[in-house]
């Protein structure tokens, strides 16, 4: 059975590479009739930050990516936050000592610093695998006697427990997206597993986590790429089988230059984040929600950064996603993050929405709704939406429907008002009058009449009749806002105009 993780580190807010990377996952794994699992990765306690894990869950919960195990929920593999596992890791990192696939060491950070420069100033990178760690200054059990290392470790000096990577060989790795990848171990670091706190590391918790977990696929940003060679040979040193990896592509700036950073939304004013966020020191990073999207728009426009279904389809429920999924049509090139394109999105979303359930959020942002019938805006709503992008966008599209002009714009009056306008104008009132029947056909078949009739330039009703009942040229079709506000408020309008 496939079976996916989403493995966060509460280190600060999710962006949206981090939403597109439980995306994925959560896609896969329903496509495979498989489970997703969410699991907090918090052992580095240095990074750890109050409320990110929250956040998190509260960030998957509203864009509908629902996880099937996790933190208090179905926890048959649990618990699922590191730090409650923490009693676990030490006899797998001893077990890696035990069979010679791992070693204390005792090296103080003076100690490497001292390392590193030595080697630089050789014009030299200093690796720390078996280029070094047993001759010269190192300080580990390799060098040590066994009496020595226990000694150290009872007095209790600081240790860690690193991997003693192989020498000399050539890794062939596997990636779904990426292909075959040869690494030479030689450039691998021996990376520390284990610490004297008691704590694992990222890649030894994660190791052993995703085979306890029964972990089959491991899908996760480009980012973790280089911690592949290493994590296969955690899997090999264990005797364990390795799920398969698949690393996504890094979603990039804009300008398509570089990686898209938190930075790139402040400067363009876009949102980098789903929720808004507001860290411990009390700055507040924007939010898709608190912007305006809708979170079908967001998980749509995710979907395409790296992934895209090879036809001309842009529009996909998540149903409709999970349905035609496949980490096959994942890139491997980094995916240009567009903005525009995002809002896009919301604005097709926006046409899909019922124009009651817009009218209630339409409401609750605008006072001088409060009293007005709920169906009078879905209706209103109706008749704009195609130019609007955010519920946002609805006043200044709409506020004729609900209040009457206190203003014309200078230009469209420049424009719509000339001699004769008034004359014209009376005469307009009469016909509205006249129209018993107030239906948008009827009011259009007498007033278009008229001016068919008599010959006079549609143009000198028609605008002079839109500004009285807008205040500028712009808005929906006349006959559709008469209808609106009706009889007396339109010849009310029309009057305020002429008067
Ligand atoms: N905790 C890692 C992160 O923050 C997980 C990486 C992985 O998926 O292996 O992204």
């Amino acid at each position: 059975k496939v079976r996916v993780r989403f493995a966060p580190s509460p280190t600060g807010p999710l962006h949206i590479g981090g939403v597109r990377t439980a995306l994925f996952n959560y896609l896969f794994a329903k496509k495979h009739g498989g489970d997703f699992v969410l699991r907090i990765e918090d052992t580095d306690q240095n990074r750890y930050v109050e409320g990110a894990e929250d956040y998190i869950v509260k960030s998957l919960v509203w864009c509908g990516i629902s996880f099937d195990e996790g933190p208090n929920k179905n926890e048959k593999f649990g618990p699922y936050r590191q730090s409650e596992r923490k009693n676990l890791y030490k006899q797998y990192a001893d077990e890696l000592i035990a069979n010679g696939k791992a070693y204390y060491a005792f090296d103080t950070a003076e100690q490497l610093d001292a390392e590193r420069k030595g080697h630089e100033a050789d014009g030299k990178t200093f690796i720390y695998n078996w280029h070094n760690r047993e001759k010269g200054r190192l300080v580990n059990s390799l060098v040590l006697t066994e009496a020595e290392t226990q000694a150290k470790i009872e007095a209790g000096d600081d240790y860690v427990i690193r991997f003693k990577s192989p020498q000399d060989e050539t890794l062939h790795l596997t990636d779904i997206i990426r292909g075959n990848i040869k690494i030479d171990t030689n450039v691998l670091d021996d990376k520390i597993l284990f610490k004297s706190d008691g704590m694992p590391t990222y890649h030894l918790a994660n190791i052993v986590d995703d085979h306890l977990m029964e972990i089959t696929h491991v899908i996760r940003g480009e980012e973790w790429l280089p911690s592949l060679a290493l994590h296969q040979l955690l899997y090999n040193a264990f005797g364990w089988e390795a799920p398969e990896f698949a690393h996504l592509p890094l979603i990039l700036k804009p300008t398509g230059k570089g990686k898209l950073s938190k930075r790139d939304g402040d400067k363009m004013g876009f949102p980098v984040f789903p929720l808004e966020y507001t860290a411990p020191d009390g700055t507040i990073s924007r939010g898709y929600k608190e912007d305006g999207y809708f979170p079908e728009a967001v998980v749509n426009f995710l979907a395409f950064l790296g992934w895209n279904p090879g036809t001309e389809q842009e529009l996909f429920s998540l149903e409709q996603l999970v349905a035609d999924f496949d980490l096959a049509r994942v890139n491997k090139a980094g995916a240009r993050f567009d903005p525009d394109k995002t809002k896009w999105f919301n604005h097709q979303y926006m046409q899909q929405q019922l124009d009651l359930d817009l009218a209630e959020q339409f409401k609750a942002i605008r006072p001088e709704l409060a009293d007005i019938d709920v169906n009078y805006i879905a209706l209103s709503i109706g008749l704009i939406k195609e130019r609007a992008t955010f519920v946002n966008d609805f006043w200044d599209l709409s506020h004729f429907f609900f209040t009457a002009p206190t203003a014309y714009d200078e230009k469209a009056s420049k424009k719509a008002l000339k001699e004769g306008t008034a004359d014209i104008m009376t005469k307009v009132i009469e016909l509205v009058n006249a129209t018993d029947d107030f239906t948008v056909e009827n009011l259009q078949t007498n007033i278009k009449g008229w001016i068919t009739d008599n010959e006079i330039g549609f143009g000198k009703v028609m605008m002079p009749l839109r500004l009285a009942l807008v205040g500028a040229l712009q808005g929906p079709d006349v006959f559709d806002i008469m209808y609106m506000i009706g009889k007396t408020e339109t010849v009310n309008r029309i009057e305020a105009l002429v008067k």
